[in-house]
């Protein structure tokens, strides 16, 4: 790059050189080009690391403008209104109150403060309107560096303990970034980088208030935690309000315990107790799944789930993940040991050692194995969140040993299996994210190249739109992430795929190539549904609790109208069990409207109402779920219409 008389020269992502001189900022490279994105820009990146629009440009960077309508931008204005707005909105209101911790997360943003009394959910619509009159006030924020003595001191004469408590465990020793309100004088740390101004403030709401420990640790003070949704425009913070609605009503805990699928308790936290029409879910499900992999050229298998320490040391997780295994002890007897067993985190190490049974040879090859593998990970109490997680889980998990020539084949027909699962579960939209080689990693350079190309290929030749994270694979090989969109517009991310060089060699896994040498198989670590009881979360809420007929727990109930009505209702009963239809009776003394209301509140899809009509004429009345209406139809034609929509669609 040049660099004429003392310039500094930047490179703009679409490959030009700027020229600029000395002490330019990102405002001047911004005006460089042109008023209007001199107006829009608010930070920008230099190498790729953020900072604010007034910090000077590095000479010889690559430097991309942050404006307000991107994503990051849109994380820059949430920081800012946290960090500025809320923090100074609450100690106006409440002077007493200490300030802790303030980030962005989805959506949003919260912010930590301790508080000398109570603070409620009733009072967010007072801090609010503060937030609204500080926004008024349209200040500059500008940005000032502290080295970390003054920077404690600097906070410890204003009392705010927690924010010198932060600066003193940080290993930084200088530089600290302190940003202040000109209008107002309020300061507030912060890595930034933030808005230049408060008059880019968008559209705003408080949500709720919670609970939480200083530094996420029990045995530190509890601070309570407002939390807040941001957006650019009034139609998007409209929109976003509008689907916290829809999540509340559709909030697959409360479903449960509408339709009596599962609960949880004290004695074992984070493990679902499937009820039965929770575990006939659950069991529909895999049922489907096991014909769909069998399908796939899968097949399956079952391994421990308590395992020797040894086998985890070997495989890594004992160093590693130890933290998140349930350790268990046991004397035995005879032997005159104790042995130490984990169970099992995760099936891979399992699989390998079906593999590695008997001696295999390239025509083998792939070895596709499934398991619907019970697994347990300790998780902290406070991540914990219904059926979405929990610590104990049963993936459907598979793993495939291929060549390195196999990959994209193997890949291809994977993605092939995962669309239709989507599409068959009622999800028509996912996305696929690439993730490839981190700077620290294994293997030769060759392989990486040639197994991300076999993953991007398959992608591309199925046609497939997919992100690329550039170094967000793990050490040992690069993956592919699904993200699924559900019906209210959220996304969750459930199936993977990813490939592995480490673990085969870990364990000395091989098989005989054409030359009749020894080679170490790739190893493919894939799942669909990602974890069962987190999908049927999923689904649920995704459906509303409406789930499709061949999924729902009790598919038809036959109400009687009238005792005389009894025997024909039997007869039904009978007729629609022996075609293997979930079906119950229900000829209780009780007001048909009672009946109907009660089956409706377990989202059965069709409740039968039988009265003498109904048994002079041999028909039914139906009323199916979310129709008001009542049809007839002759008992042929419905159980015909039942047959055909019990069969999953696999
Ligand atoms: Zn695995």
């Amino acid at each position: 790059w040049k660099n004429r008389m003392g310039n500094i020269v930047v490179k703009l992502p679409d490959n030009t050189e700027k020229q600029l001189p000395p002490d330019s900022t990102g405002l001047d490279l911004a005006k460089s080009i042109g008023s209007g994105l001199a107006k829009a820009a608010i930070a920008y990146t230099s190498d790729g690391i953020q900072k604010d629009l007034l910090d000077p440009l590095d000479n010889n960077s690559v430097v991309s403008l942050i404006t307000i309508n991107s994503n990051e931008g849109i994380e820059i204005m949430r920081h800012t209104l946290t960090a500025q707005v809320l923090a100074l909105a609450v100690k106006n209101l409440y002077p007493d109150s200490k300030l802790a911790i303030g980030p962005t997360i989805d959506n949003g943003f919260y912010y930590d403060f301790s508080f000398k009394d109570t603070f409620s959910v009733e009072d967010l619509d007072k801090v609010e309107k503060e937030m609204r009159n500080i926004i008024q006030s349209r200040s500059v924020i500008t940005k000032l560096l502290f080295s970390k003595k003054d920077a404690i001191n600097l906070f410890n004469e204003i009392d705010e303990p927690f924010k010198a408590e932060i600066i003193e465990s940080s290993d930084q020793e200088d530089n600290f970034q302190i940003y202040k309100q000109e209008e107002t004088g309020f300061i507030d740390l912060c890595k930034g980088p933030h808005l230049p101004s408060l008059k880019m403030i968008g559209e705003f709401k408080l949500t709720h208030v919670s609970g939480a420990y200083w530094k996420g640790d029990a045995s530190q003070p509890m601070l309570t935690r407002i939390y807040g949704t941001a957006w650019n425009t009034k139609k998007e913070l409209d929109k976003y309000l509008q689907q916290l609605k829809e999540a509340e009503v559709r909030d697959h805990r409360k479903l449960g315990k509408e339709m009596n699928l599962f609960h949880f308790q004290d004695e074992a936290p984070g493990m679902v107790f499937w009820h039965p029409a929770g575990w006939t879910i659950y069991n529909e499900l895999q049922n489907y799944m096991r014909k769909m992999q069998t399908n796939s050229g899968y097949e399956e298998i079952r391994t421990p789930e308590v395992l020797d320490r040894k086998l985890w040391e070997k495989s890594g997780h004992w160093d590693k993940y130890r933290e998140n295994m349930y350790i268990t002890e046991i004397d035995e007897k005879h032997a005159n040991e104790k042995r130490v067993n984990a169970l099992k985190p995760m099936n891979c190490p399992c699989h390998v050692q079906v593999y590695n049974y008997g001696l295999k040879s390239y025509k083998d090859l792939p070895v596709r194995f499934t398991e619907f593998g019970s697994l347990h990970r300790y998780e902290p109490s406070g991540t914990m969140h219904g059926l979405m997680r929990v610590r104990s889980f049963t993936q459907d998990d598979g793993h495939i040993f291929c060549t390195e020539d196999q990959i994209e084949s193997e890949t291809k027909n994977f993605i092939q299996l995962l669309s239709k699962v989507y599409e068959d579960l009622g999800f028509t939209d996912f996305v696929i994210k690439l993730s490839t080689r981190p700077d620290k990693r294994m293997g030769s350079n060759e392989i990486w190249d040639k197994s991300e190309k076999a993953l991007q290929d398959a992608i591309e030749k199925l046609d497939l739109e997919y992100q690329i994270d550039e170094g967000g694979g793990a050490f040992y090989g690069p993956k592919l992430d699904f993200v699924l969109t559900d019906a209210i517009g959220r996304d969750w991310q459930c199936g993977t795929l990813q490939a592995d060089f480490n673990l085969p060699g870990r364990f000395n896994s091989t098989y005989v190539n054409e030359n009749g040498d020894k080679s170490v198989p790739v190893l493919l670590h894939r799942a669909v549904l990602g974890s069962f009881e987190r999908f049927i979360g999923i689904m649920l809420e995704n459906y509303g609790g409406n789930l499709p007929f061949w999924l729902a727990p009790t598919q038809v109930v036959i109400t009687t109208i009238t005792d005389a009505a009894n025997e024909y209702a039997v007869t039904l009963f009978n007729l629609l069990k022996s075609n293997n239809i979930r079906v119950k009776l229900d000829n209780r003394n009780e007001q048909i409207s009672y009946k109907i209301r009660e089956h409706s509140l377990l989202k059965v899809p069709h409740i039968l109402i039988v009265g003498t009509n109904e048994v002079e004429e041999n028909k039914v009345s139906i009323r199916s779920f979310g129709s008001e209406k009542t049809i007839s139809m002759s008992v042929e034609e419905f159980l015909a219409d039942c047959v055909s929509k019990h069969k999953n669609p696999s």
